[in-house]
């Protein structure tokens, strides 16, 4: 059997919302090792336990546990019963596994039964004092090389000498939703991630220059929906949305603000499905001054488009910290495949410091309102995204 105990980062979480995280967790954890057969996972004082009675290797448990998000970190643990002799057997055995004469250790009990016959301190003494004499490794009390931990409650204990980092991070689902304006590129899956690990749920939104539903369904944007979200086995809705009803509009009007146009027209688009979803916020993944769209002045004229407020996750990332996210979460080559992004066909020379007047003209000439009720009725598909 494994078995591990999940800490989560406490701080701050009180009441009901502390009822509220713990539930969400152990229903992520169940949903990330939903194909491990004879899995457990329980809710058990300050932390939750994961027992699975399958004969698998570890690594597949942990690499599922590593991504969930709301882990601080996690223990391989030894469960014993709850009584003196068992934990000591347990912990000398698995300290001869890691301490020798060249490495120090200490051995670090909490009793979260206070009944038990040991105080823990004596419980430190007397273990450490069995590991001195059967490793000869030296006790150091301040920052050994290995800590034994030993945490004894009613019904059992648990030793545990190794902590696997979490994710960090809040459980998805317990801080609402979100609506993702998901482009082709690298950065916008980044910021996806990053609202799933601030807990939300996701709804996702695509413009595209595509022929067809079919070939936006058959579209990379639809494997790299699915890449960020499977590890949290999340189910969302993805609009794929013709851009082409705006690129008529537009063809005949010659601007260098067309990009801020068109990011204005997905913001307004991206609100009204937001309203019918319940979604509170929108999410981009602009980062300041990275393209000629995202300097101040734009992005303050994008903003003014809609009264969501707009979540920039990567406001403050350099791109080469962006690229790094996007190789961990396994979105980069996906990005980096050609692809013929909306935004890329207006992209040329566009200006700095788009002019408000010149805009709020264009908008005027194009409909804007028009634009949207004819794109958001005829030219939406929206697919659901499912594990
Ligand atoms: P990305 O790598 O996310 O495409 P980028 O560096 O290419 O970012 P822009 O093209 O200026 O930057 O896009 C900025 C943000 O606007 C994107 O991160 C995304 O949130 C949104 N966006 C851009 N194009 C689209 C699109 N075709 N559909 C939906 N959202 C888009
Ligand atoms: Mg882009």
């Amino acid at each position: 059997m494994h078995a591990y105990i999940v800490h989560f980062g406490e701080l701050g979480l009180k009441g009901r919302n502390r009822v509220f995280f713990i539930r969400q967790l152990a229903e992520n954890i169940r949903a990330a090792l939903h194909d491990v057969p004879e899995t457990e996972v329980t809710p058990f004082h300050s932390h939750i336990l994961v027992k699975v009675f399958a004969d698998v290797p570890a690594e597949t448990i942990e690499a599922r546990l590593g991504k969930v998000f709301g882990i601080a970190y996690f223990a391989p643990a030894v469960i014993t019963p709850a009584d003196f002799e068992a934990i000591s057997a347990a912990a000398l055995q698995l300290a001869e596994g890691v301490v020798t004469p060249a490495t120090t250790f200490k051995v670090d009990t909490t009793r979260g039964d206070k009944q038990f016959p040991v105080y823990s301190q004596d419980v430190d003494r007397e273990i450490g004092a069995r590991i001195v004499a059967r490793t000869g490794a030296p006790v150091k009390l301040k920052n050994p090389d290995v800590t034994i931990t030993i945490q004894i409650y009613e019904d059992a204990a648990y030793c545990f000498v190794q902590r696997l980092q979490g994710a960090g991070g809040l459980p998805v689902g317990m801080s609402g939703r979100v609506l993702v304006l998901f482009s082709g590129g690298i950065d916008s899956p980044v910021a996806a991630h990053m609202m799933l690990k601030r807990g939300c749920t996701l709804d996702l939104l695509h413009f595209h220059l595509l022929p067809g539903v079919a070939q936006a369904r058959a579209s990379k944007i639809v494997d790299m929906a699915r890449a960020v979200l499977a590890p949290h086995r999340l189910t969302a809705p993805l609009y794929l949305i013709s851009a082409a009803p705006f690129e008529t509009a537009m063809a005949a009007v010659n601007t260098r603000t067309a990009t801020v146009v068109f990011r204005r027209f997905i913001m307004r688009a991206a609100e009204r499905l937001a309203h019918r979803r319940k979604a509170l916020a929108l999410v981009t993944g602009e980062s300041i001054g990275q393209v000629a769209s995202q300097t101040l002045p734009n992005i303050n004229l994008i903003s003014q488009a809609t009264t969501l407020p707009i979540l920039r996750p990567l406001i403050g990332f350099d791109k080469a910290e962006i690229v790094a996210a996007a190789h961990e979460i396994g979105t980069y080559d996906l990005s980096i495949q050609p692809y013929k992004d909306p935004c890329s066909v207006h992209a040329r020379n566009p200006a700095t410091w788009a002019n408000p007047e010149e805009v709020q003209r264009i908008e005027a000439e194009i409909d804007v309102p028009a634009l949207l009720d004819v794109t958001l009725r005829d030219y939406t598909d929206e697919v659901w995204i499912r594990f």
